[in-house]
């Protein structure tokens, strides 16, 4: 994703009552975090942040934390969040490398990727979000019936998704290679990313990937 700098924006960001500015200090503590003791559902690499804020919105029942890496494109998230003074939505600004330092075992409770950053080089296939080395950290701070939903244009990173879903021992229970074709199109929440593919006339796969059952007895 070609990212332009916003000016100001890590100033936002660092001034925002809307952003976690210490997650490790929260880390094992989320439960009790925001107002409402609810589940707690993140997105890795929001962007703009258009799909976290709607899906905030319409489950006020559900906490919900939108991770993203850059500066420029999260203090778009913080303005929507300006605006909705949303009390389940909060904002954190870090590479999802070290999620494993921010959620302890057991303290989230699903996980959105969307339109994930392809690294199409196979040598950076370790930095894609659904890699095996990625799912591990997964693994380690879902609930055990917990669930990663995952969705993407992108054939080869879905192709590879699977793959590494397969080798790393995940379910897939939802799967479908044209979502807005589908039976689970209903009450799909689209993305910045997905709004500009789509009306490109390109497919939209997704998945839902989930722990085997031997796992989650
Ligand atoms: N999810 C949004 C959508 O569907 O419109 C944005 C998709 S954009 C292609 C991918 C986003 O993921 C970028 O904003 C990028 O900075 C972020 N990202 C990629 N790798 C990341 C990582 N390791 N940690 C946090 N954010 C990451």
């Amino acid at each position: 994703m070609r990212l332009r700098n916003v000016k100001g924006s890590r100033d936002t960001i660092a001034d925002s009552e809307f952003v976690v500015h210490e997650p490790e200090s929260v880390k094992g503590t989320w439960r009790g975090y925001f107002p409402n003791k609810a589940p707690l559902y993140i997105e890795i690499g929001m962007g703009k942040g258009k799909f976290i804020t709607t899906l905030a919105g319409l489950h006020p029942d559900i906490n919900f934390i939108g991770i993203e890496k850059y500066s420029s494109v999260l203090v778009r998230g913080i303005e929507k969040e300006s605006e909705l003074l949303l009390p389940n939505l909060r904002f954190i600004r870090m590479d999802a490398e070290d999620i494993n330092n921010v959620f302890a075992e057991g303290e989230v409770d699903r996980i959105y990727l969307n339109f994930s950053d392809p690294w199409p080089k196979d040598r950076h296939a370790k930095r894609r979000l659904t890699s095996r080395q990625f799912l591990a950290r997964y693994d380690k701070m879902l609930v055990p019936d917990g669930k990663i939903c995952f969705k993407t244009d992108n054939v080869p990173l879905f192709d590879f998704s699977i793959e590494e879903a397969n080798e790393a021992g995940w379910d897939i229970s939802e799967f479908t290679r044209d979502l807005h074709h589908s039976e689970w199109v209903e009450g799909n929440v689209m993305t910045e990313y997905e709004e500009k593919f789509s009306a490109k006339g390109n497919p939209i796969c997704r998945m839902v990937l989930t722990r085997k059952p031997e796992h989650t007895s």
